[in-house]
């Protein structure tokens, strides 16, 4: 099937709206074709919103929360999903004109689930035995149950609003996922009833599915050094790694589902703004294919409830493709030797195994991999693109993310990748100013 080629620049709204004429500039010097502008401020493109929805909106009180979120003394919203109140859109409105008259499309952006459980501790992620996430996984994301109505119902009315009030080609919606799989505890959330109800809903044995993942921790804490020392000499498959740590296969069940839940409701808000214009096309970026589902992005799901599948950045933070792996790799060894016979060390070859990844140059230090240090940053992208296009059908374009600020050489890499291996374009971060970038993307895309 043939896909539409964009290339789509991950803008801040404050500086588009200040400087509209790099609009003309990307379309000429890169073909850029898209926007998908978002203040750093509000962390929505700047949308204002209706005084119904703002009066029934579940998180208006931030700026009272402040010992939870300590930004609002500056004004900064915090991360949760839907559209807060209270926000001017002059900038935004400038920058749909400027995008409009130089022929760009505009995808609006909103924040779903994977934040905001900290500022919102009563609507946040529980685990399957009821506790808040353990915040030393913090810096992953302390994310939103997405089993409430009283915030996706929200969220779907708010949607469809801006979908109304707004000149948009389309919605790329952020956070439509849960922490990332690095946070150990949040592989066991979401516990509560609103999501045990849910999935039951869905045919899923929801009790059944928390007991595979109990069963999985206790062979995990009950495995030895000799037996792991073994098992990861010579490589075998991910599926028969895990069947030889005794981890039951079931286990798969329960991503599934929690992948299910997200989906469900992203079907529910494409639908309601292809309502209000059968044109508008919807989609989220995505965790790394070597971790999503983990993360609670199955592929083949996505694919069938949005138009379109992206990414939020090529390397580093929580959301960077290349270092996703490594950066569970991390967290699950350091937690599995804290409650086991085996060591770090061993844990790594056993984690970097499972994902995927073990046959690359990553050094098996732990140091390195938690400072993001000395990693083969290119081949961890492109068999993350690899991936991408294996575990999809061709159904829904494939824009992988290319964070483009950095090193030339490197983006001219990443966007060869995409190429090579079927991808349709990328979601960009980029500086207009920096004319060797430009040119990198322009070469990496030659043959697009
Ligand atoms: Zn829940």
């Amino acid at each position: 099937m043939r896909h539409p080629r964009r290339l789509i620049w991950f803008c801040h709204t404050e500086q588009v709206a200040a400087n509209p004429e790099q609009l003309v500039q990307l379309r000429d010097e890169i073909g850029l074709t898209t926007i998908m502008p978002e203040s750093p401020i509000c962390h929505t493109s700047g949308f204002r919103a209706s005084n119904d929805l703002v009066a029934r909106g579940p998180f208006q009180d931030w700026r009272d929360r402040v010992e939870l979120w300590p930004k609002a003394a500056e004004g900064i919203y915090p991360p949760v999903a839907g559209v807060i109140g209270g926000f001017d859109d002059a900038a935004l409105l400038k920058v749909i004109d400027a995008a409009v008259s130089a022929g760009i499309e505009v995808w609006g952006h909103i924040g779903l689930w994977s934040y905001g459980g900290d500022v919102y501790p009563e609507h946040a992620l529980e685990t399957i035995d009821g506790d808040a996430l353990d915040p030393d996984f913090k810096r992953w994301g302390i994310g939103l149950c997405p089993s409430r109505e009283s915030i996706n119902g929200w969220t779907a009315d708010g949607l469809e609003d801006i979908a109304r009030r707004y000149e948009l080609d389309g919605f790329c919606v952020d956070h439509a996922r849960y922490p990332q799989p690095a946070s150990v505890s949040a592989l066991a959330a979401c516990g509560c009833s609103h999501c045990k109800a849910a999935g039951e809903a869905l045919g899923f044995d929801v009790p059944g599915l928390h007991q595979s993942l109990r069963d999985s921790a206790s062979a995990l804490q009950g495995v030895t050094q000799d037996a792991l020392r073994q098992l990861t000499a010579t490589p075998l498959p991910p599926d028969q790694l895990l069947d030889a740590l005794g981890v039951p296969r079931q286990v798969t069940d329960w991503f599934r589902l929690r992948s299910a839940l997200l989906a469900n409701q992203m079907r529910r808000f494409r639908q309601r703004i292809q309502e209000v214009d059968s044109s508008m096309i919807f989609g989220s970026d995505v965790f790394a294919p070597s971790i999503s589902l983990l993360g609670g992005n199955d592929l083949r799901g996505w694919e069938s409830a949005t138009d379109y599948i992206t990414g939020g950045s090529s390397s580093g933070g929580v959301v960077g493709w290349a270092t996703a792996s490594t950066n569970a790799a991390f967290e699950w060894s350091r937690a599995l030797a804290a409650v086991s016979q085996p060591g770090e060390q061993e844990w790594l070859e056993a984690a970097l195994q499972v994902l995927g990844v073990a046959d690359l140059p990553i050094p098996r230090d732990m140091a390195a991999l938690e400072g993001g240090r000395d990693l083969p940053i290119e081949a961890l992208y492109e068999r993350e693109v690899e991936e991408l296009t294996k575990q999809t059908t061709g159904q829904v374009p494939l824009y992988p993310p290319v964070s483009a600020g950095g090193d030339p050489e490197r983006t001219r890499r990443l966007c060869r990748a995409i190429v090579a291996h079927g991808g349709h374009g990328a979601m960009m971060t980029l500086s207009p100013d920096q004319p060797e970038t430009l040119q990198a993307i322009v070469e990496g895309f030659a043959e697009l």
